[in-house]
């Protein structure tokens, strides 16, 4: 398994912003590979730059493409950790093959992440809280309108660095219930990480971000009642020292946070559960102030409290808007492991060497 490495010179490479924000900054290098008659070729990282597609590409037309997201740690020796990267890997290839695509070698898709770290490790912040975001993406790319799997595909990987997703301190979000729009069923695509599942969502995102909500909570598509996710995070709910999430359904993308979060939860003495979620359970048990806590988990910002939910005109407050201690407690021990100021005692990290 050959990678082919064309670094740029120093006079080439690029300065690094000051200001770190979300998805806006890439570093000096990509790789690329391409599958064609059957097969993986031209493994390479060189230069970040734009590809030329033909206008009759296929993942341009019918949105046959995937993708994954993951975080590289600098840790406080300076080298850098990787969390968890071989379940990225492992999911990388079940959305591919929802998708009808060649799934990629998963010891390639390990190996590109830490090529292109190691190559562009400059860019991965020591800020508290910041990191370095890893996008690897699947596409097809045959020339064809043809409605058929693609026979011909683009695996790229870029990467940047990506400010404290928090600004201000751990603060709670919003989160707007959709009664109306539904984001995925049973039998469909929820459980791939396919940008078409994001394409669906911007409209309903929209509308709650209209309202002063920053999220949106999906519903099953079936009943409408039963909670599935938020955006880009699997969701919890804490009864004091017991915390629940819905289990998966088929609708539902198996976050790699939120079986972090099972099992820290589960080490940490919490009685953990997934089971099936009634929203109006959840309303009735917020109202009653049995819900202590909502949270949301995802690679983005491991941790994101929930503050209030919002629904038709009504509001509900959880834990007066405030961070509860049961997510403040997984974000420390989640972000501790993922940055190695704490130890590993699950193997969820791997660390590259670079100092
Ligand atoms: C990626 C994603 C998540 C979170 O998954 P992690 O592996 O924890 O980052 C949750 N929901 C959706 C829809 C996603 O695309």
């Amino acid at each position: 398994m050959a990678i082919t490495i064309r670094p740029l010179s120093d006079e080439q490479r690029k300065p690094i912003p000051q200001e770190l924000g979300f998805g806006g900054v890439f570093s000096d290098h990509m790789f690329t590979q391409e599958y064609r008659d059957g097969a993986w070729h031209d493994a390479t990282i060189g230069a970040y730059g734009p590809f030329t597609i033909d206008p009759s590409c296929a993942v341009l037309h019918y949105a046959q493409e995937i993708f994954e997201g993951l975080k590289a740690y600098r840790r406080p020796d300076g080298n850098i950790n990787l969390f968890r990267p071989w379940d990225n890997a492992k999911r990388f290839t079940r959305s591919a093959l929802r998708m009808a695509m060649a799934p990629v070698d998963e010891d390639m898709f390990l190996e590109s992440i830490r090529e292109l770290i190691k190559l562009d490790h400059r860019w991965v912040p020591s800020e508290a809280g910041a990191s370095y975001y890893i996008r690897p993406s699947l596409i097809a790319t045959q020339n064809a309108l043809g409605v058929m799997p693609s026979n011909r595909y683009l695996h790229f990987l870029i990467g940047g660095p990506v400010g404290p997703y928090f600004k201000g301190g751990f603060n709670p979000v919003g989160v707007y219930i959709s009664d109306t729009y539904r984001r995925a069923v049973k039998g469909g695509v929820g459980d791939a990480k396919t940008g078409g599942n994001y394409a669906a969502s911007l409209f309903v995102g929209q509308e709650a971000s209209d309202k002063g909500y920053s999220q949106v909570l999906w519903l099953d598509a079936i009943e409408g009642r039963y909670v599935e996710e938020v955006g880009a995070m699997n969701i919890m709910f804490v009864y004091g020292n017991k915390i629940i999430t819905p289990k998966l359904t088929g609708s539902i993308l198996p976050g790699i946070t939120r079986y972090s979060v099972i099992e820290l939860a589960a080490d940490l003495g919490y009685d953990i559960s997934e089971q099936q979620i009634d929203v109006n359970d959840v309303l009735a048990d917020i109202q009653s102030g049995a819900i202590t806590e909502v949270f949301g988990c995802g690679t983005a910002a491991v941790i994101a409290p929930v503050g209030k939910f919002g629904m038709g005109d009504q509001e509900y407050l959880i834990n007066n808007n405030q961070t509860g201690p049961v997510a403040e407690r997984i974000y420390k021990e989640l972000t501790g492991i993922q940055y190695g100021h704490i130890e590993d005692r699950f193997g969820w990290t791997e660390t590259i060497e670079v100092s």
